[in-house]
C-alpha cells in the first residue's frame, strides 16, 4: 500500500521532540526531522534501538506530548485514537467487561450501551466467557487482549501500539500476532506499532520504518511484500529469512 494522496491519513513532517525538564537538567533531543505518512488502512510497524524515541512518537501522535519542531497533519476532522502499552494497565477493581466499556461510560454513553458493545469486542478478541473475570484472573495475554479491546471500543481511527507483546512468552506473542492480524482484517483500523522484535514487525505489517538512535528520525523504510491474509507458515519460508536479514542490516 502506498500513500497516495487520496488515502492518506497522516503525514508526520520534520517532526523534533526536545524534553527540557529546566533548571540545570541538559535539553534532551528525543527526535529530530522525522518524517513520513502513513495511509489508511495500512499497518507501519516501528523499529529502533532502545531510547530512540520512538515511545514519544506515539505519544505525539497521540497528543501526549507537543512537538518542538515540524507537525502532524490528521487528515481526519478529530481523529479518535486507541492506544496500547507493554502492561496492559487495566482497572484492577473492575471486571473485564467494565474495563473495555470504560472509554466509552467516559464519553457519557450510558452503562447499558457502553456493555453490549464491550461484549462484542470480548467476542472480537477471542474472550467469551470472561467478561466477569477481575485482572488479577487473567493471564498477560488475556490481559492485552482486554487493552486491544479496550483502545478499539471507541472504534479509533488510528490505533498505537507500544510494544504491546514484549512483556509476553514467545508462544503468547505469537498466538497475539494471529489474533492482531485477524482482528485488523476485519475492523481494517490504521496501526503504527512499535516492535522490538524483526519477525513481528515483517510478520505484521505493511512498511517497517527504521529510526536511527537517539535522536530519531527515519532511516529506512522497508515495504514488505508479503502477500495477505498472512499465514504462520509464511514465517519458514526463505523469502521471510531473506525479508528478516535485510531489516537486520537496516537496523545496524
Ligand atoms: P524508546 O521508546 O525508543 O525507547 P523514548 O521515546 O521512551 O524511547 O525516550 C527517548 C528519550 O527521551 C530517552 O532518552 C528517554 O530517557 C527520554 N525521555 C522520555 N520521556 C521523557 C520525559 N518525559 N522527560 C525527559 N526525557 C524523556
Ligand atoms: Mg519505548
Amino acid at each position: 500500500m502506498t500513500s497516495s494522496p487520496e488515502t492518506r491519513l497522516i503525514e508526520v513532517q520534520r517532526l523534533g521532540v526536545v524534553y527540557d525538564d529546566g533548571a540545570d537538567a541538559a535539553a534532551l533531543h528525543a527526535l529530530q526531522g522525522v518524517t513520513f505518512d502513513v495511509s489508511a488502512q495500512e499497518f507501519v510497524a516501528l523499529i529502533g534501538p532502545s531510547g530512540c524515541g520512538k515511545s514519544t512518537l506515539l505519544r505525539v501522535l497521540a497528543g501526549l506530548v507537543p512537538p518542538t519542531q515540524g507537525r502532524i497533519i490528521f487528515h481526519r476532522d478529530s481523529p479518535k485514537i486507541g492506544m496500547v502499552f507493554q502492561q496492559a494497565n487495566l482497572m484492577p477493581w473492575r471486571n473485564v467487561l467494565d474495563n473495555i466499556a470504560l472509554p466509552l461510560v467516559l464519553e457519557g454513553m450510558p452503562l447499558l450501551s457502553a456493555r453490549q458493545r464491550a461484549l462484542e469486542m470480548i467476542h472480537l478478541v477471542g474472550l467469551d466467557g470472561f467478561g466477569n473475570a477481575l485482572p488479577r484472573d487473567l493471564s498477560g495475554g488475556m490481559a492485552q487482549r482486554v487493552a486491544i479491546a479496550r483502545a478499539l471500543i471507541h472504534d479509533p481511527d488510528l490505533l498505537l501500539l507500544d510494544e504491546p507483546f514484549a512483556a509476553l512468552d514467545a508462544l503468547t506473542r505469537e498466538k497475539m500476532w494471529n489474533e492482531l492480524l485477524h482482528i485488523w482484517q476485519k475492523k481494517r483500523k490504521t496501526v503504527l506499532m512499535v516492535t522490538h522484535s524483526i519477525s513481528e514487525a515483517l510478520f505484521l505489517a505493511d512498511r517497517v520504518l527504521v529510526l536511527t538512535r537517539r535522536p530519531g528520525s527515519i532511516k529506512r523504510v522497508l515495504r514488505v511484500p508479503l502477500p495477505r491474509p498472512r499465514d504462520e507458515s509464511m514465517r519458514y519460508t526463505p523469502e521471510f529469512g531473506e525479508l528478516a536479514h535485510m531489516l537486520k542490516q537496516a537496523i545496524e
